[in-house]
């Protein structure tokens, strides 16, 4: 990521191959953190981005490999029932009603407030529960302003549910997931979005803005819903709520591409690959 970027200046003391993975949306930088990033990323052997529309000249080789979840890990692994409606009760959500979540940091780039929006302009026709999970990150000094906004976009209606959770909540969140009828990620940017692959993953029908890597993970109407706006994404809720068959047929062929191409296997394949190519320079074919 960007933070770490400059350790590159001990290249020449340590020596090996060095590599740069950029784990963020990076379509339109600010011209001052490129800048800066380019004081240092031509120095590295390769550059890794999570998606294609992320690719820029640095003058380096570059590489794409998608970030990937552990299936075994306690934010995917299976849980019984009974785990996920203690869960969902513990916090005051109706088991037996339809839940639409989104777990995300409380961030103005996961635009939560949108997801407020989109529930109220559904909950007007369709029954179901809102819920908004997520902590703070450290390095993030927004985050208190994002949920106190949350919070007040929540105000009076006891079906939305606004968790502020701690770290290392990960069965939490996973049961969080598999409680859910819909998963919503309506993110304004996104590196990736691992909650897209968690969500997938575990056959839920998710509906995320088409940004950053969400795109290599759905494939609209197949297997997941692309969004581009409040109405838009109250229009396809609306619709899986309504329809959960065709709901649960996108979350089943999300719950393929998971398996073929965002788990933990096929990541070490890349990482491999990569380091492998680092040491035949020059060559066109590098097989593993
Ligand atoms: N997550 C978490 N606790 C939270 C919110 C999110 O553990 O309160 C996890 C979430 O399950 C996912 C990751 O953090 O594994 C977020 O990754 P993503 O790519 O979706 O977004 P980022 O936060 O990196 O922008």
């Amino acid at each position: 990521d960007p933070q770490p970027v400059a350790l590159v200046e001990r290249k020449a003391d340590l020596g090996g191959r060095w590599v740069w993975r950029c784990h963020i949306d990076f379509t339109t930088p600010l011209p001052a953190v490129e800048e800066f990033l380019r004081r240092y990323v031509p120095s590295y052997d390769a550059v890794v981005f999570s998606a294609p529309a992320f690719s820029r000249d640095f003058g380096v080789p570059q590489v794409q490999i998608s970030p990937s979840i552990d299936p075994l890990s306690d934010k995917n692994r299976e849980l019984e029932p009974g785990q996920v409606t203690a869960v969902l009760e513990n916090h005051g959500i109706d088991p037996a009603r339809p839940v639409v979540t989104q777990i995300s940091r409380f961030d103005y780039l996961k635009d939560p407030v949108g997801v407020v929006e989109v529930y109220r302009k559904v909950r007007r026709y369709v029954d179901c529960q809102l819920v908004l999970a997520g902590g703070g990150a450290t390095d993030d000094p927004e985050g208190m302003k994002v949920l106190e906004e949350v919070r007040a976009a929540a105000a009076g209606d006891p079906d939305i549910h606004v968790l502020f959770l701690p770290p290392a909540s990960d069965l939490e969140i996973n049961a969080l997931q598999r409680g859910s009828t819909v998963i919503m990620q309506k993110s304004l940017r996104e590196g990736f979005g691992l909650t897209v692959a968690e969500a997938l993953w575990k056959a839920k029908p998710v509906i995320a803005s088409a940004v950053g890597g969400i795109p290599l993970q759905i494939t609209h109407q197949y297997s997941g819903i692309l969004s581009y706006s409040i109405d838009g994404t109250a229009y396809y809720l609306k619709q899986l709520l309504q329809e959960p068959r065709y709901a649960r047929r996108l979350g089943e062929n999300g719950r393929e591409h998971i398996r073929n191409n965002i788990l933990i296997t096929r990541h070490l394949r890349d990482y491999l690959l990569l380091f492998l190519s680092l040491f035949h320079e020059g060559k066109d074919i590098v097989e593993l």
